[in-house]
């Protein structure tokens, strides 16, 4: 599967384009600030109807217009000849998002997430090691709303709840009226929490492994830390449970603070080095470029996640990835990239010297001033 034609409309700096993607991929080369995020932030739209820099949707409507639209066509393999169309359009005025899968407005915008099948790799992504644990409970929940089925109607429900609990709380109400809430949150806070060890769990193994071959042998591990203790085997029932007597364990706590103090909204991915029996955290005593490795391999996991359970390999686009690393690790990525069976391959950079994936197979775009020729 790889996509075959984009069509861009109104989409930040871009020109009004219709472009014919060639199946290995295409390396864009530009100057700073002539679009080659943009372009990659609207393929990406594709797949997570959201900005991969977290822009609202209204920002990325190109200045004095209205909608912008983005359409991309898919075209299968031999496995899997029939391709599809999708379609995401946004207008600023009345903030209407609109999205159709071969013409056809699915019942719900969530059901069109993760159609596409495409992974960015950011400099931006050294956030998820250096910054808080919202960032990365963020990077979670996205990889298991594309993925998981069912994982974006818990969240949304666990969301939904816990505003309405803390809303109770702010206002000093009584125990009664507050604890009204807790069954939905519970329940569906016990299937984000045992989702969310899950993917933690059984990709870890993966994780160490990627990190371990761009550091060249340095070992990493990342582990679930949920705000409600949950082991290994613990089942959503047990961790209804668990999640409900924690609850009450706070709630003269909450109460005096008026807001909900446990629950998956307070979880964290732990990143952390190896080194000689000792546990060194990543976000405290990581160098630069051990975070961004590590970074990467979250992104290669993900990656790996697409592949699994959707049987497809993912498209994946680079923006401008290895500015910063040093030469063995930017080496040895290039290697694994090429050695994970990837898909189509979208790069950005700014100057030609930079792009080295694939050696001289990628096709060269060139883009200034939004406009791309190819
Ligand atoms: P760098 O190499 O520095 O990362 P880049 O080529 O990736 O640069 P982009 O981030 O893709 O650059 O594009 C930035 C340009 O897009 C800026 O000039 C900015 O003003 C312009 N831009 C951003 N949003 C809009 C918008 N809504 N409408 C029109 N132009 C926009
Ligand atoms: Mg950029």
């Amino acid at each position: 599967m790889h996509l075959s034609e984009l069509s861009l409309r109104h989409f930040r700096n871009l020109r009004n384009q219709e472009l014919e993607l060639p199946s290995e991929g295409v390396a864009l080369i530009g100057d700073n600030a002539q679009g080659k995020s943009n372009f990659l932030e609207a393929i990406y739209y594709l797949e997570t109807l959201r900005s991969f820099r977290g822009a609202r949707d209204a920002q990325m409507v190109s200045f004095g217009d209205d909608v912008f639209r983005v359409v991309g066509t898919t075209q299968g393999g031999a496995d899997e000849p029939r391709g599809a169309q999708i379609a995401a359009a946004f207008q600023k005025k009345g903030k209407r998002k609109k999205v159709s899968i071969d013409g056809v407005e699915p019942d719900r915008l969530t059901d069109a997430l993760g159609h596409f099948s495409a992974v960015i790799f950011s400099p931006a992504d050294v956030d998820l090691v250096s910054g808080g644990p919202s960032e990365r409970r963020r990077f979670l929940d996205i990889v298991l709303a594309l993925n998981e089925p069912g994982y974006v109607g818990a969240l949304s429900d666990y969301k939904k709840s816990l505003i309405r609990r803390n809303a109770a709380l702010k206002a000093r109400q009584p125990t009664s009226l507050v604890s009204v809430w807790d069954q939905g949150l519970v329940r569906a806070g016990a299937e984000v929490m045992v989702a969310r060890r899950d993917w933690i769990m059984t990709r870890a193994d993966a994780f160490d492994d990627y990190y371990a071959r761009v550091s060249g042998g340095r070992r990493a591990r990342m582990t679930y830390r949920p705000n409600v203790q949950l082991d290994d085997t613990t089942n959503v029932e047990a961790a209804q449970e668990a999640f409900r007597e924690a609850l009450l364990g706070a709630r003269d706590r909450e109460e005096r603070r008026g807001v909900t103090l446990v629950g998956p909204h307070r979880d964290d991915l732990r990143l952390h080095l190896c080194d000689e029996g000792e546990e060194l955290d990543l976000r405290d005593y990581g160098s630069g470029g051990q975070r961004r490795t590590a970074a990467l391999a979250l992104r290669l996991v993900e990656a790996m996640t697409i592949r699994e359970r959707r049987s497809r390999r993912p498209m994946i686009l680079l923006d401008d990835v290895f500015a910063e690393l040093d030469g063995g690790r930017s080496e040895r990525i290039l290697e694994l990239m090429e050695g994970e069976d990837t898909g189509q391959v979208v790069l950005t950079a700014p100057k030609e010297a930079d792009v080295r994936l694939r050696r001289d197979a990628l096709p060269r775009w060139r883009i200034q001033g939004g406009e791309i020729t190819t």
